[in-house]
């Protein structure tokens, strides 16, 4: 375990199993169709791999990256586009992977934004949710792993840019937060 870790919460064989339930399951609600799967950078990235291997249907993708808006400024909602996708997805089933859902704002401006670009139909999955933590109502189709509201790092999602690498889900010692 790293050193930094305080506890493990979701363990690389418990993600393995839900990402490998989670594409069978999408794999059979889109059956023939293609799917267009737009991972969000940069935290969704290991899970986005991983799942994408888990699809039996046609797949290809795309990303896009977003600001997240900055300490202190929690409840504002301003979302950034930094990087956009590189092509229109008009007329195709486009599914969004995020790693996490937390006040739910993000998504809710991603979901707005894409739905303004007329996609065949719009489908939402995020590897964790921290319900609890929800401020505005999105509606999320695939959910790996509901957790409580802490903040989490590995998988693919950081702490100041750090641990994205770590297999699992963690919680940080607090020391670390304080820096
Ligand atoms: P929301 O807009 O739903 O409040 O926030 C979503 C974004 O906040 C996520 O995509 C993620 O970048 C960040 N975030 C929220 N909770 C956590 C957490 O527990 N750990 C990490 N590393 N990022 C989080």
């Amino acid at each position: 375990m790293h050193p930094d870790v305080q506890k493990i919460l979701l363990s690389e064989e418990q993600i393995r199993e839900r990402v490998k339930e989670l594409g069978q399951q999408i794999s059979q609600d889109y059956h023939a169709r293609e799917v267009l799967v737009v991972g969000i950078l940069k935290g969704a990235m290991i899970f986005l791999a991983d799942l994408v291997r888990n699809l039996s249907v046609s797949t290809y993708f795309d990303f896009m990256a977003v600001s997240s808006y900055g300490s202190g400024t929690k409840s504002s909602g301003a979302v950034r586009i930094l990087k956009d996708l590189d092509k229109s997805i008009e007329g195709k089933h486009v599914l969004i992977v995020e790693d996490i859902v937390d006040t739910g704002l993000t998504l809710k401006y991603l979901v707005e934004n894409l739905k303004s670009r007329n996609p065949e139909s719009l489908k939402i999955c995020t590897l964790l949710d921290k319900p609890d933590r929800r401020t505005v109502d999105v509606q999320v189709d695939y959910t790996g792993f509901t957790i409580p509201n802490e903040f989490v790092v590995g998988y693919g999602l950081d702490f100041d840019e750090r641990y994205r690498n770590l297999p699992y889900i963690a919680v940080l010692k607090p020391e670390v937060y304080q820096g």
